[in-house]
């Protein structure tokens, strides 16, 4: 299994890390050791104390699949929930810095706790979706998935090109603004058009 992550898919956090607006996805990949499964808290790691939140809408794979045309696109999804790609951030700045790669920043063991899952099909309308993200008890993320600047059928026509999409992947579709640092003793929860999805704490 693997984890497709995509950058910068809302206009207002690329502004708040001073990035620029992409034209084509940006993407990054986490391994299978970076899941954190549902109930379970996040330990911060030793090596990196400026690990950010960015909670995501993602979806799961249902079939194998590659080079999916745009009409077909939402028949490769069954899954629907929230995930946090959480984000060695100074270690990402020194990264960017140098043109290097984001792997340590990103990949991390844990740094991408998700929810459970929904079926798809109890979400007919895939450009509304709220989301919604609270760090002990404070509104901190905002987003709807209409602000996205790549949809969820253009993110598998051009991640279908690259990658083989197999049964049980995830693509996290990217953060709204207010990211922010995590500390040990935080509860972040997170809600997905209402409905509370996402519920760990920091350790
Ligand atoms: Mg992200």
């Amino acid at each position: 299994m693997k984890i497709l992550c995509i950058g910068r898919n809302y206009a207002d956090h690329a502004k708040e890390l001073n990035n620029p607006v992409p034209a084509e996805p940006v993407v990054f990949i986490k391994p299978d050791t970076a899941v954190l499964k549902p109930g379970e808290d996040f330990y911060l790691p030793d090596f990196n104390s400026e690990i950010h939140y960015e909670c995501e809408i993602v979806y799961r794979i249902s079939r194998e699949g590659k080079n999916i045309q745009r009409p077909f696109a939402f028949s490769y999804l069954e899954g629907i929930g929230l995930g946090i790609d959480f984000t060695a951030r100074q270690l990402q700045e020194e990264a960017k810095k140098k043109g290097l790669p984001w792997t340590l920043a990103k990949a991390f063991n844990y740094s991408a706790p998700i929810s459970n899952f929904n079926s798809v099909t109890n979400y007919p309308d895939h450009k509304n979706l709220n989301l919604e993200f609270y760090v002990n008890g404070e509104l901190r993320q905002k987003g709807n998935s209409q602000d996205m600047l790549f949809d969820i059928e253009s993110l598998i026509v051009f991640l279908s090109k690259y990658f083989h999409l197999k049964t049980g992947d995830l693509i996290f579709t990217g953060t709204p603004a207010g990211v922010g640092k995590v500390s040990i003793g935080d509860h972040l929860e997170g809600y997905l058009n209402g409905e509370k999805l996402l519920d760990l704490h920091v350790r």
